[in-house]
């Protein structure tokens, strides 16, 4: 319907331009030509203009993602009071862009806010994993979905266990991360109710890497020294921004 629309506009433009064009001096034309030509481009710049302000008002839903090596991923984050100005509109386009960039976390410096927020949800894994799986990596424990503001680590456990992580800060790569299987975090949800919990496993691990990112920490940050020389290469294009993410990317260059 688009391009028809436009191409019949496109059309009448034509034609006006060429009737002036052809008979500029016959007042027929020159009283026809005001109309003609004043409303048929306006019309179509007005559609054109709405069709942009709607596109433009979609794609900013969701934010950009700081790349590695901007700043803000190496800052040690600030602590939020409820009355952080847009607060409730920032978690809502947190959400939003992690799910289009199909994340299970995201924290507030991948935002380019250096606050202590990030929002982690573990259900869609779950939903998408075989039952061993599930058994494995969430024994009883239910996936979650969930905000945590001003998230502070009080205990881990002493075991420990290793997995692929990646990071949407870092596209394209992954390393196997050793982590404690359990810890217990105090944090406040995003109506700032204050809750003092444990989680393991999967949930664990989503939660130890974004809370990471609010301390300034990034998961290659764990990796072995072979590793790190491994990957190094990608990190500096990260870094130099040559690279081409599917999505939305600020780079530090
Ligand atoms: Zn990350």
């Amino acid at each position: 319907m688009g391009p028809l629309l436009a191409e019949n506009l496109n059309g009448l433009t034509k034609l006006s331009v060429f009737a002036s064009l052809v008979f500029p001096f016959t007042s027929k034309y020159n009283k026809m030509r005001p109309l003609k030509i004043n409303f048929s481009p306006e019309l179509w710049f007005m559609l054109k203009r709405l069709f942009l302000q709607l596109k433009n008002k979609i794609e900013t839903m969701a934010l950009a993602i700081t790349a590695y090596g901007t700043k803000v991923l190496r800052k040690v984050c600030d602590e939020i009071t409820k009355d952080y100005e847009g607060l409730a509109t920032l978690i809502d386009s947190m959400w939003e862009t992690m799910y289009e960039t199909s994340g299970v976390g995201l924290a507030a410096p991948q935002v380019n806010k250096a606050i202590r927020l990030f929002v982690v949800d573990t259900e869609q894994v779950y939903e998408g994993m075989n039952d061993e799986d599930k058994e494995d990596l969430f024994e009883d424990e239910a996936p979650i979905k969930e905000t945590f503001i001003n998230a502070q680590i009080i205990g881990e456990s002493e075991e420990v266990w290793a997995d692929n992580e990646g990071c949407l800060s870092l596209p394209d790569i992954s390393g196997e991360v050793e982590r404690p299987w359990s810890i217990e975090i105090e944090y406040y949800d995003r109506d700032f109710n204050k809750h003092t919990k444990t989680f393991s496993g999967y949930n664990a691990r989503v939660i130890q890497h974004e809370y990471d990112h609010t301390e300034g920490i990034l998961y290659v940050d764990h990796l072995s020294g072979i590793a790190k020389r491994l990957i190094k290469g990608k990190l500096n294009k990260i870094a130099e921004g040559k690279i081409s993410p599917r999505y939305r990317m600020r780079f530090a260059k």
